[in-house]
């Protein structure tokens, strides 16, 4: 058969019918066990018909009204509800299509709250090694996806990436992970000291890394000492969750257990559950108070910004999580994933480490488990599991990092907060096949 869609060849990808729950049945009539959600994007399952219904009832009401002349109610309700479902002190938000948009935002909003404040010189933002943060050119420049940022190289200047926070592949052979974690901080500072801290706007991080390093968590310490940082030195803190964040990892924002409130914070995948696009960056008071003080606004825009239709299917989304209880399952479910992962690969000999947050977990896969060596590029390790458990009919999100020169393959799991236990034993047995089937 031929295609006119750009990123399909004539086999692949299947094409989906039909969604329903954690399941996604293709053309041919195959169905599969959804165990990421896509990337993470999925937290309530597919096909819910609340959320349809929302969607169906906000289109034949409203289904466009530019920005600049109308807000609409689902966005007032949406950006309502976002503030009060986080312990931080988050009080805007400002509501865009992509987790790259709303990326774009964030670094935006930092460089214009410092000029609101009269500091013109604080172009630049330092990010890290290991993170990515979207594909738009802006935001992938602040990223350290090496595979997607390769083809565009030289990337737009002035994104500056310091140490990573990743104690499995960078601590020193016999250094705690705090101490690691206060030294892979402190490169912060000394990169802020190296370009002059009247030149820094903000530091972006994920809060727990998804698409290059799948699944890692921050160690403790970590965040508060990139905050004594950021404080002494009048830079924004960024804390990037379009990924890890809206219950994913438990709490709304996985960095509410970290004990560090950042400035600003984006948001995506899980706002809107995949059934729209839609994504946001948060922010506090103080950053928002700055333009008004001034007398300026925030100068950006998109088109589909705080979209009705969007809008009114993430808040049905947030409606369903609260409603069915969601955020309080993640917890207790993460676990249970996390100790079926465990037996299944604790002995593994390909499989060097299991890490992650509440439904947030990945598998790292390597050559040798004693001494962590990766597979080879070449070996596509990552892209063959991921064959293999399509076959098998499950759906993972592979990922193949490299940070510092160390290269690594890891799966991910993160499926939606109303998982059963069952399907989780289901996903582990399937996914343990399908290691040894890729790897075979
Ligand atoms: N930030 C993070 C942490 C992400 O994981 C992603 C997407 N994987 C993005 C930003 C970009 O989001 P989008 O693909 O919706 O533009």
């Amino acid at each position: 058969m031929t295609t006119h869609v750009f990123h399909r060849t004539p086999e692949r990808p299947a094409i989906a019918t039909r969604a329903r729950g954690i399941e996604i049945t293709d053309a041919e009539g195959k169905t599969y066990i959804d165990s990421s959600g896509g990337a993470a994007v999925s937290c309530i399952g597919h096909g819910d018909p609340r959320v349809v219904e929302a969607i169906a009832k906000q289109a034949a009401t409203v289904e466009y009204a530019h920005t600049g002349a109308f807000t609409s109610e689902p966005a007032e309700a949406l950006a309502e509800r976002l503030c009060r479902s986080t312990t931080l002190p988050l009080d805007k938000v400002f509501i865009v299509g992509s987790g790259s948009e709303a990326v774009e935002t964030a670094v935006k909003m930092a460089r214009g709250y410092h000029l609101a404040r009269g500091d013109e010189g604080r172009h630049r933002v330092i990010a890290r090694r290991q993170s990515y943060h979207g594909n738009t050119l802006g935001a992938l420049a602040r990223g350290g996806h090496v595979a997607r940022r390769t083809p565009f190289l030289p990337m737009m200047p002035e994104a500056l990436l310091v140490d990573p926070c990743f104690a499995y592949r960078h601590a020193l052979p016999g250094e705690t992970p705090e101490a690691y974690g206060l030294r892979a901080a402190d490169s912060l500072e000394a990169e802020i000291l190296r370009l002059g801290p009247d030149t820094v706007s903000a530091f972006l991080a994920e809060t727990v890394v998804g698409a290059t390093t799948g699944a890692v968590p921050p160690v403790p310490g970590y965040f508060r000492r990139i905050r004594e940082i950021c404080d002494r030195y009048g830079i924004l803190m960024i804390s990037d969750e379009v990924m890890c964040g809206v219950n994913r990892c438990g709490p709304f924002f996985a960095i509410e257990e970290d004990g560090a409130a950042p400035d600003i914070v984006t948001l995506g995948k899980g706002m809107g559950g995949g059934y729209q696009p839609i994504a946001a960056a948060m922010c506090t008071a103080a950053v928002h108070d700055a333009y008004s003080d001034a007398g300026r606004s925030f100068v950006n825009g998109h088109t589909y910004m705080a979209h009705p239709v969007a809008c009114a299917a993430a808040l049905a989304v947030q409606d369903v999580i609260r409603d069915d209880g969601l955020a309080a399952r993640v917890a207790p479910m993460g676990e249970k994933l996390r100790q079926r992962l465990e037996s299944r690969f604790g002995n593994h000999p390909n499989v060097g480490d299991i890490r992650g947050r509440g439904l947030f977990q990945a598998i790292e896969i390597v050559a040798d488990r004693d001494d962590k060596t990766p597979f080879a590029a070449s070996d596509g390790m990552a892209g063959r599991i991921f064959d293999a458990c399509r076959d098998l009919g499950l759906l993972v999100y592979p990922g193949s990092g490299t940070v510092d020169g160390i290269r690594g393959d890891h799966l991910l799991v993160a499926p939606p907060y109303n998982v059963t236990e069952a399907q989780i034993d289901t996903i582990v047995a399937r996914l343990g096949d399908g290691v040894d089937a890729g790897l075979a």
